[in-house]
């Protein structure tokens, strides 16, 4: 599948109405998709080991959305085949007082995957140029020094803070890609009302979630000024059309196995001695060692 059409060039400018949220590509059912989002599954999975035995690349996968864009129910499916042990998952929350006498890239920082490992974020340092914007009492009541609470250029600092700590992961092998699960309007809505008439689903809805809605278009705002300001060639920002679940999760295992794909992963190579070695073990065995 052309991944191309989704993803954000760097420098452009980026209007997200131009991006259909139920886009579908050529997927007349959703069966076919899901075919599909199974043999990438296998990819994924065979893609991961050699990513570990590598050790020299880590993978880092950034889900930011509007609430009940499916961010969850993607990692969950995408990550189902994959080994355990090479991968981790991290969400951002608001952050704790702890976090909070820290910079804001500080958590994020913490959690960043090893080499040879695939980490998730599940929402991330993105949220500090987005729900932060939307709300502006929450950078009011931060701990920041007044000078930079009130520069008028915060948040053009910020994208470029964001751009050089990305850099600065692709320079030491860390690969960066970002997914924006552009829902529409309309489907929260069908989502929402789904969570309050589904008793196993009514744990999902928060009123909060309610408040969050009502900043709709400021939120389209920011997602869009950020996407423009942080997507590079090294570090792109996907803007996956969120409206079918089956779809969404399907594109983003395309892009994420092409990114594998892309990177020059080998088994170790093995030197003349150890494969001496080898042998002497394999005579050893064999004659009742
Ligand atoms: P789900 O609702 O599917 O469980 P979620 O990611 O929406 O997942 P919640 O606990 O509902 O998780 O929400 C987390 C909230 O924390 C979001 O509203 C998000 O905007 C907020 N948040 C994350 N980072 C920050 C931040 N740096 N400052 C303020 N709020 C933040
Ligand atoms: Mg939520």
């Amino acid at each position: 599948m052309n991944i191309e059409k989704f993803r954000v060039p760097e420098g452009k400018k980026l209007n997200l109405k131009n991006h259909q949220t139920d886009f579908t590509a050529d997927y007349t059912e959703k069966t076919f998709a899901v075919k599909d989002l199974k043999k990438n599954i296998k990819r994924l999975r065979k893609l991961q080991k050699v990513l570990y035995a590598h050790n020299r690349y880590a993978l880092l996968i950034i889900f930011q959305a509007m609430d009940a864009a499916g961010k969850d129910g993607a990692i969950r499916h995408v990550m189902s085949g994959l080994n355990p042990q090479g991968t981790q998952v991290f969400s951002f929350k608001k952050p704790s007082a702890e976090e909070r006498d820290h910079g804001y890239l500080w958590r994020c920082m913490k959690a960043l995957p090893e080499k040879g490992r695939i980490g998730i974020f599940n929402r991330s340092y993105y949220e500090d140029v987005l729900v932060v914007r939307v709300h502006p009492a929450i950078l009011a009541s931060s701990q920041l020094p007044r000078e930079i609470k009130h520069d008028p250029n915060i948040w053009e600092q910020r994208f470029e803070q964001i751009r050089n700590f990305e850099k600065y992961l692709f320079e030491n092998g860390t690969r960066v890609v970002k997914f924006f699960l552009n829902l529409s309007k309309d489907e929260q809505k069908r989502r929402f009302l789904a969570r309050i008439h589904t008793p196993e689903k009514n744990w999902k809805f928060s009123t909060a979630d309610l408040k969050e809605r009502g900043y709709w278009n400021d939120y389209q705002n920011v997602y869009t000024d950020a996407l423009q300001n942080t997507s590079s060639a090294n570090s792109p920002w996907y803007v996956i059309p969120a409206d079918h679940k089956w779809f969404a999760r399907m594109a983003i295992s395309e892009v994420i196995a092409q990114k594998l794909e892309s990177l020059d992963l080998q088994y170790p190579q093995v030197d003349d001695d150890h494969m001496e070695r080898l042998k002497d073990a394999k005579e050893i065995l064999q004659n009742g060692g």
